[in-house]
């Protein structure tokens, strides 16, 4: 009898130990291994590596792919304000934006620099992004020095900006109840193997779970 890789059980309960099997067992090149078997109640894929057979769920998966590639690309459309507008940071605060522009750029916001203007004066928004359902402000910037502060240089997403993309990967996404044919299938398991985190769409629902092992049925 080969040894047993995966353990957990699908409950809510053992959803961490689920997740830790899938991230020990299933490398990123292991996606495209995979064979597609069928399309349950359509809503989910079954898909077999070695012995082991696995349940995706159609939508969190093709979700979570849309999401990272909102985060990963989507560069937003800062609107200029009529008067550029003083924030009053704190020195250090400053310097920590004004080393990241970049990153602030992608989310949106754009200031205007003044290296001669005292400490706090220094740095004026001009333009921030703007949305039908979404209102951007200061606290997204003070969200954002206060991440980069943490990790500097580093890509990041105001929270505000992590939900707005979340519902728009949501609705783009392939709904519960869409027949798929076996390409589109495969290509949902091939994106999971594109991204950082394929385990958990952007609310945290599992993608995909560990069925049963083909070697446990009885001869
Ligand atoms: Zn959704």
């Amino acid at each position: 009898m080969m040894g047993r890789s995966f353990r957990a059980k699908i409950s809510p309960s053992d959803n961490q130990a689920a997740e830790d099997e899938l991230r020990r067992e299933i490398s990123k090149d292991k996606f495209t291994q995979m064979e597609i078997l069928g399309q349950f109640n359509l809503g989910f894929i079954i898909a077999r590596l070695g012995g082991d057979l696995f349940i995706i769920d159609q939508h969190a998966t093709d979700e979570k792919y849309n999401f990272e590639m909102l985060q990963r690309n989507t560069v937003l459309q800062g609107q200029r304000l009529i008067q550029p507008q003083s924030l009053h940071l704190t020195a250090a605060n400053e310097s920590i934006l004004m080393d990241n522009m970049d990153i602030f750029r992608k989310n949106g916001f754009e200031f205007t620099i003044q290296e001669d203007a005292p400490c706090t004066e220094r740095v004026k928004l001009v333009s921030m992004p703007v949305s039908k359902n979404w209102t951007f402000g200061k606290e997204d910037i003070e969200e954002l020095i206060f991440m980069l502060s943490d990790a500097p240089g580093v890509m990041c997403r105001p929270s505000r900006v992590r939900q707005m993309f979340a519902s728009r990967a949501c609705r783009k996404s392939v709904m519960i109840g869409t027949a798929l044919n076996r390409g589109e299938m495969q290509q949902l398991l091939t994106h999971m193997g594109e991204i950082e985190q394929p385990w958990n769409c952007p609310h945290g629902r599992p993608t995909m779970r560990h069925l049963f092992n083909l070697n446990m049925l009885p001869d």
